[in-house]
């Protein structure tokens, strides 16, 4: 394909420029017969034979040592040239010391002199010549429209032959995520049009930066640029430098900040687009982070990526297996004389077979992340619905018990039915199994929220906010959308003796809580002083290692058998 788009059958020109004749002859004679070979005797005679030449020069093979121009001042002049910088340049040099400053310099490879091994000479001009005319075939065809750089497929198969061709095995090359934070508000308050000039900025100045170093640099998708540069050491005086460039945009209000993820400890064995989905990872951990602006792709993370890959591939097993093991924790009711047991919230642990004991911090917000967590939920919620009923049926005590529901859940369009199914598969009445809905979920989607919350009260389901008031939309949301109980925040309680501000946040949630006649239920409660204080303030219902953590189904009997 290549070739045809390259003259045909024709020969490609090689242009060596040396001004020993007896160095042209050697070589011209090692390329005669794959090559239609021009010679030139200095660095200006080589700028006028390019320029005389009818044919495109496809590859330039430069002595250094030269009179009148000579071979440094060639490749500073070519590349100021932008015609003639297309060209690449092999340099042909006895000094092997040098191999970095040429190559730094921008000429692509080198040749050592004498020569010797003439097949050697032949398949490296090869390689580098047809580098070149795939990366220019790209060049001409695959680009992001509105930046002007690699779309993200031909970004990766250019790496690809890079990599193949052995270009890139002399220099480290660092992998480089570049993403903006908040991007949609920019959209958002500014426009559009104002977003699309701060991409076309970064693509500018990333486009600058491969231009003076080695590399290639990509729009991956929205506000995500990726390069591929031979590495350097300091990325927050570029970071720095590149925020100062885009504020500059004239009558842009807002200061811009940009985020970082560098992958260093790059594995041969991986693939472009992993290399690049690992410094994506470590860009999202200083997402939000006020004070680092760039994450490193280190040993942990790829320690905790493989780590996560393993419980990604376990989940399915390890639901069959029941190795998913549900907790349950006591809620009571402390208003009236002594703490009189009023339900249970389920809580899930994880005894894999091989990690141990997994709590859900370490498990929940991965399988939100890739939407694995409904299948987990449903197994929890039928765990739950099946405890209640055996409870019953065993010690004739009806115990309500509630489950999280997650936000990721909210979007099951057969999230109803599901639940109307468990009950029913367990001869319960649907208030029987509470629900808590995170408060967070109302800033993803409040409609939706809404909607579904309205509809599954109407099917009878109680529904409990939990971890209310660290959303920013509390006050917002609570009238627009009718709940049955609140759950406090574990911090307020956690801080209530610590800082006047939570104890305030307190009285306040439980003055909101008794504005819409709903029961406020505080987590977290580990001290008798919070309890009282907790009680004194009109609190309903407490949970917390105060009373207990949460146990296993035969454990939290002892609660209710006397
Ligand atoms: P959450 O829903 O806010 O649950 C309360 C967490 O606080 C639980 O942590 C509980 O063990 C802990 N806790 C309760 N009392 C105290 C106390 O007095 N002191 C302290 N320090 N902690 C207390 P856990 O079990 O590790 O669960 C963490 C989170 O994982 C839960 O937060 C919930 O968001 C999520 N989660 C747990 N099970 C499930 C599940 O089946 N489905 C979903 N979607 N999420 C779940
Ligand atoms: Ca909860
Ligand atoms: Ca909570």
């Amino acid at each position: 394909m290549y070739d045809e788009l390259y003259h045909g059958e024709k020969k490609r020109k090689v242009l060596i420029v040396d001004d020993e004749s007896i160095n042209r002859e050697l070589l011209g004679n090692m390329l005669m017969d794959k090559y239609d070979v021009i010679y030139a005797a200095n660095g200006k005679e080589a700028f006028s034979c390019i320029e005389s030449s009818k044919d495109k020069v496809s590859l330039i093979l430069l002595d250094l040592m030269m009179p009148v121009m000579d071979g440094y001042e060639f490749i500073k002049l070519y590349k100021e040239d932008k015609k003639v910088s297309q060209i690449p340049i092999i340099v042909m040099t006895s000094d092997a010391d040098s191999e970095a400053e040429i190559i730094k310099a921008g000429a692509v490879d080198f040749i050592k002199k004498p020569y010797s091994m003439p097949e050697v000479i032949l398949a490296r001009c090869e390689r580098i010549i047809d580098l070149f005319e795939k990366k220019r075939l790209i060049d001409s065809t695959k680009i992001d429209e509105l930046t002007g750089l690699y779309s993200k497929e031909y970004f990766f198969e250019y790496i690809k032959q890079m990599r193949e061709s052995g270009f890139v095995d002399e220099v480290d090359m660092d992998v480089i995520s570049i993403d903006v934070e908040n991007f949609h508000l920019i959209n958002e308050v500014y426009g559009h049009s104002k977003g699309d000039i701060v991409l076309k900025r970064i693509a500018e100045i990333l486009e600058k930066q491969v231009e003076n170093r080695i590399g290639i640099a990509a729009r991956s998708d929205a506000d995500t640029f990726y390069m591929y540069v031979d590495s350097i050491e300091d990325y927050q005086t570029l970071l720095d430098d590149m925020m100062k460039e885009i504020s500059s945009i004239s009558d842009f209000p807002a200061s811009i900040r940009l985020r970082m993820g560098v992958n260093k400890t790059i594995d041969d064995n991986e693939s472009p687009q992993k290399i690049f989905e690992h410094a994506r990872m470590a860009c999202n951990l200083v997402r939000g982070d006020y004070i680092h602006q760039i994450g490193y792709y280190d040993r942990a993370l790829h320690d905790k990526q493989i780590y996560n890959e393993k419980l990604v591939a376990d989940i399915d097993a390890s639901i069959r297996n029941k190795d998913f093991v549900v907790y349950y924790q006591p809620k009571y009711s402390i208003q009236h004389g002594d703490p009189i047991l009023t339900s249970a919230e389920a809580l899930v642990r994880w005894n894999h077979p091989t990690l141990g004991m997994i709590s859900p911090g370490d498990f929940i917000p991965l399988f939100e992340n890739n939407g694995l967590i409904q299948k987990l939920d449903k197994y929890v919620w039928g765990c739950a619905a099946s405890q209640i009923k055996k409870w019953k049926d065993k010690y004739n005590v009806a115990i309500p018990i509630s489950v999280n529901v997650s936000r990721i859940d909210i979007y099951d369009p057969e999230l109803e039915n599901t639940l109307i199914d468990i009950v029913n598969a367990y001869d319960l009445k649907p208030h029987e199994l509470q629900l808590e809905i995170t408060e967070s979920a109302y800033s993803d989607d409040a409609t939706r929220l809404v909607e579904v919350v309205n509809s599954l009260r109407k099917k009878d389901f109680e529904i409990e906010m939990d971890d209310f008031g660290t959303g920013y939309s509390s006050l917002n949301m609570l009238t627009t959308i009718p709940i049955d109980a609140l759950k406090m925040d574990m911090s307020f309680v956690r801080n209530m003796h610590k800082d006047n501000t939570s104890l305030k946040l307190v009285e306040l949630i439980i003055d909101i809580s008794r504005f819409l006649d709903v029961p406020v239920i505080a987590e977290g409660v580990e001290e008798q002083s919070q309890l009282d204080t907790l009680r004194e303030l009109g609190c309903d219902i407490i949970q917390g290692y105060y009373f207990s953590k949460p146990v296993p189904a035969e454990e939290f009997e002892k609660f209710f058998v006397g």
